[in-house]
């Protein structure tokens, strides 16, 4: 639709998955952060077919420097102070346990097996010391919380900018996004810690900190992935420009520009409240997130999905089985936008068969049978009024809907028009008229190719292979 567009993203490499599965297959945490990244850089781009400016890792010497200078700015501007904390430590295995290498009972919902930094079941994002019971993963023993000094955020120093900006901006969100946010606001935001024991992670940038600000053991600590994994937004957009030359900062320093996230529930909190706090406590020019295009969850025939239980199907074989067209139009359809939905087999085909062929296939492929047929004259000055204002309105309220992210809706509105067109070919009787009066059919024909032609455009975004 005519704008400029950056398009940014790539593969979070820190954190204690990674290091999890390091554990368990013997391998070094980078060598299993590259596998991830190089399965997905080749199912994006020649299964998926998407087609990003930049899809990078956080592994990169540019995304490590931007993360520690975000670090040292916030530090300066007085957002980061240091704090003894509790973390988790296992005296079986005589170490400190971040995040999923602890679980227990969720305090928000009762979960089992919620993680100790954030509950699987409902989303709450957990401090060290909330679960109930924690135990290690690997030992499975019994962990105890114990000392030690680190950086700490410090999110009611940066609250009210918060308050202020999701004031200011949030007024296009969904309106379940905008709840949640400002209830986690309303419960007020606590210092939260950005450094953790452990040895993956970007280094603290020890050699830019004040004498008085160090901490013990800094070189046994890094900095904590929900600190760096957002900045990776930023440090892409700096690495693209290094790469081709093109212009950052008409994308970061433009009012007028307009920037959309795309996630899951799960990460709604670091996206609305902590990477718009980062933003206006590194640099308050900077422009912030517009739009959170934020799902929720998408199941497996209503269980959540999981490799370990055998809940899950390859995206790879999907889309080599049925297309990429197809799985992209049922999973449009079905998208959990404003409540959880699931991937179902039987639905899936149900939905192929009765909604993509039925209603928009066979609209085409019967005006364009019977016009291929019987053979007419197109002219351009035959559209009826009220054909050219359906696929009016339909246009401006098809963007409408994209610009907000409201896909099931934009899906709506194609499903609408082809209806329109059906009901046309019923109504005039085309196969009928081709025999009794080719002026009219020729005129019929013409506008029913205009709605296909119109078609193919508004599904070009969703059905890019059709
Ligand atoms: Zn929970």
């Amino acid at each position: 639709i005519g704008d400029d567009v950056l398009m940014v993203s790539g593969s979070d490499c820190f954190g204690t998955p990674i290091t999890v599965e390091a554990d368990k297959e013997g391998k070094a945490p980078e060598e299993v952060a590259n596998s991830y990244h190089e399965k997905d850089v080749h199912l994006f781009k020649d299964i998926l077919d998407l087609s990003y400016d930049l899809y990078t890792k956080t592994l990169t010497d540019q995304h490590i420097k931007v993360t520690q200078d975000f670090f040292v700015k916030l530090l300066e501007n007085g957002y980061i102070f240091v704090d003894k904390s509790s973390q988790y430590f296992s005296p079986t295995e005589k170490r400190f346990l971040p995040d999923r290498y602890v679980i227990g009972k969720c305090p928000n919902c009762g979960f089992a097996d919620a993680r100790s930094d954030q509950c699987d079941s409902c989303g709450k994002v957990l401090n060290q010391g909330e679960l109930i019971n924690p135990v290690s993963t690997i030992s499975k023993e019994p962990v105890e919380l114990k000392e030690t000094q680190h950086y700490f955020i410090d999110w009611p120093k940066l609250q009210p900018k918060i308050v202020q900006y999701v004031k200011t901006h949030s007024s296009g969100w969904k309106d379940w996004v905008r709840a949640e946010t400002l209830g986690w606001l309303n419960e007020g935001l606590k210092p939260r810690a950005i450094t953790r024991d452990i040895d993956w992670g970007v280094p603290i940038p020890k050699d830019r900190i004040p004498e008085n600000m160090l901490i013990n053991d800094i070189d046994t600590k890094r900095i904590y992935v929900w600190f760096d994994a957002v900045i990776g937004y930023y440090s892409a957009s700096l690495l693209w420009a290094q790469e081709t030359g093109g212009d950052w900062k008409s994308f970061w320093y433009n009012k007028d520009a307009y920037h959309y996230y795309f996630m899951g529930k799960d990460n709604l909190m670091f996206h609305t409240i902590f990477w718009p706090g980062q933003l206006m406590g590194f640099d308050d020019q900077l422009h912030l997130p517009d739009l959170p295009s934020i799902n929720m969850f998408f199941h497996l025939e209503g269980e959540k999905f999981s490799k370990s239980r055998g809940v899950t199907i390859e995206i790879k074989d999907l889309v080599e089985k049925y297309g990429n067209d197809r799985v992209r139009f049922y999973i449009t359809l079905v998208m959990p936008e404003t409540r959880d939905s699931s991937f179902s087999w039987s639905d899936f085909k149900e939905k192929i068969n009765g909604v993509l062929v039925a209603n928009i296939g066979n609209f085409i492929h019967r005006a364009l049978s019977v016009g291929y047929n019987n053979g007419f004259n197109v002219s351009a000055d035959k559209i009826f009024p009220e054909v050219l204002a359906e696929v009016k309105s339909s246009f401006s309220t098809a963007r409408n809907y994209l610009e907000k992210c409201e896909f099931r809706n934009y899906l709506e509105v194609i499903l609408k028009l082809a209806g329109f067109g059906n009901k046309l070919c019923d109504e005039e009787k085309i196969w009928e008229l081709a025999k009794k009066d080719t002026t009219r059919f020729g005129a019929v024909m013409t506008n029913l190719y205009f709605i296909i032609g119109s078609l193919g455009y508004l599904f070009a975004p969703l059905m890019p292979e059709a």
